[in-house]
């Protein structure tokens, strides 16, 4: 039996239709930008397997640190007790995460790391004395799979079965302008009538909703009014965090700092799952007390393992490093070349670009899901290129380390699929 039936035994996999869906490819080895599966085809990783591999899989430097850790120390309970890894990642981010971060706490992933972070800014209130039961999210945000980042969530497909088990969310459209007058004015209102303790968002870029940008002075003007009125903002920087967008945090391009940030995916470089969910010394401050359950009682078993904190130490270092600094420009310029060849195609609605972030809007009405998304899956893959089209966006988002030439072979397969649609 190869991998492939030896899988289709016991094993259920994420967002998956098993019914329907064509079973998993096998994959037996990765390097740089390159992927195997276990009859020996090759794929470029297009989109650095969702985001985390950002300095290429099995990366050298990684590998050294990580093995280096490996042999000192494993894992240890990170209640009353602390590790030089975790301390000097701590450091390390603070170094380059906006001034008001001062308090990092780790978690498992990007999901908990949301989780986290609701939880602060829930208890910051509570703390304070004050009743505040409201979130304000995004329509058509994407903030993970447990029960409160999937209540900020806005993308239905998952959230059918749950909806009414959520927390208590209201629901905001994106700033598309520099003055989104009537969003502003609706979202005072609710700022007048509910009791709203925090709002989360993606920084600038939508992620799963298709790679969706929104206005920055039009998210400065909402952020500056719910700092005004005392509602934490909460980035979620999980798919934005590292580099991606031009900038080491989408948060940077933006005046107002958020109040608590959650970062994980490209953190530990695509090696393990941790994720860290920042914030400002106020809010911390507000959990100093006599009483222990003024304290944030939240915790997870792994918390800041020290195999995870040496790689996401290990991927900072490549990440401020000038050889991936020159990557990041010149993916960019690539990115803008291949935007201006292909966005008159009559096939094509939108083209879009950010840092290493290439989208591309389809000028045809599909599902999320649907038949569409799964031929130009195939197509892809076909031509050694793995992407994931998310309804009618294809997009790119490359591990740093992409060389001109795989990147070129992404471009003609995207260019390729054009006459199909
Ligand atoms: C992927 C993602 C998450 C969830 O992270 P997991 O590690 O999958 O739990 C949360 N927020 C954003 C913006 C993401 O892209």
């Amino acid at each position: 039996m190869n991998l492939q039936q030896r899988d289709k035994k016991h094993i259920w996999h994420p967002l998956t239709q098993h019914q329907t869906a064509a079973p998993p490819i096998a994959i037996v080895k990765a390097k740089g930008a390159l992927l195997w599966d276990e009859d020996g085809n090759q794929y470029i990783d297009g989109i650095a397997s969702w985001y985390t591999a950002m300095y290429g899989h099995c990366n050298d430097l990684i590998i050294t640190s990580v093995s280096k850790q490996l042999k000192e120390l494993d894992q240890v309970v990170f209640t009353g007790f602390t590790h030089e890894p975790a301390v000097q990642l701590s450091e390390r981010l603070m170094a380059i995460l906006p001034q008001n971060q001062q308090k990092l706490f780790f978690n498992d992933n990007g999901s908990t790391a949301v989780e986290a972070g609701i939880k602060m800014a829930l208890q910051y209130h509570y703390n304070k004395g004050e009743k505040r039961d409201t979130l304000i999210a995004f329509e058509e945000g994407f903030h993970g799979d447990t029960f409160g980042a999937m209540s900020v969530s806005g993308l239905s497909v998952y959230n059918g079965p749950f909806e009414e088990f959520f927390l208590k969310v209201i629901r905001i459209p994106t700033p598309q302008t520099e003055e989104p007058q009537e969003l502003l004015t609706s979202v005072k209102e609710l700022l007048a009538t509910h009791a709203c303790a925090a709002f989360v968002y993606e920084p600038l870029v939508q992620g799963a909703a298709g790679m969706k940008f929104h206005d920055k002075k039009g998210l400065e003007k909402l952020l500056k009014l719910f700092k005004d009125h005392e509602v934490l903002c909460i980035a979620d920087e999980v798919m934005t965090g590292f580099g991606k967008t031009g900038k080491n945090f989408a948060s940077e391009y933006l005046d107002i700092p958020p109040d608590i940030m959650c970062l994980s995916k490209a953190l530990t470089a695509g090696i393990a799952a941790m994720s860290v969910t920042t914030c400002t010394q106020q809010i911390f401050n507000a959990f100093l007390d006599d009483t222990i359950a003024k304290g944030f009682f939240h915790a997870h078993t792994y918390s800041a393992n020290p195999l995870a904190c040496s790689a996401a130490i290990a991927g900072m270092e490549l990440l401020t490093s000038e050889a991936i600094k020159d990557d990041r420009a010149r993916i960019r310029n690539r990115h803008l070349e291949f935007a201006a060849r292909v966005k008159d195609h009559p096939k094509v609605a939108e083209v879009r670009t950010l840092g290493i972030i290439f989208a591309m809007d389809l000028n045809i009405a599909t599902d999320r899901y649907g038949m569409l998304r799964n031929q130009l899956f195939d197509h892809f893959m076909e031509k050694g290129v793995f992407l994931r089209p998310l309804g009618n966006t294809i997009y790119i988002l490359p591990p740093f380390v992409i060389t001109n030439r795989q990147l070129e072979q992404i471009y003609d397969a995207i260019e390729s699929c054009l006459p199909l649609v």
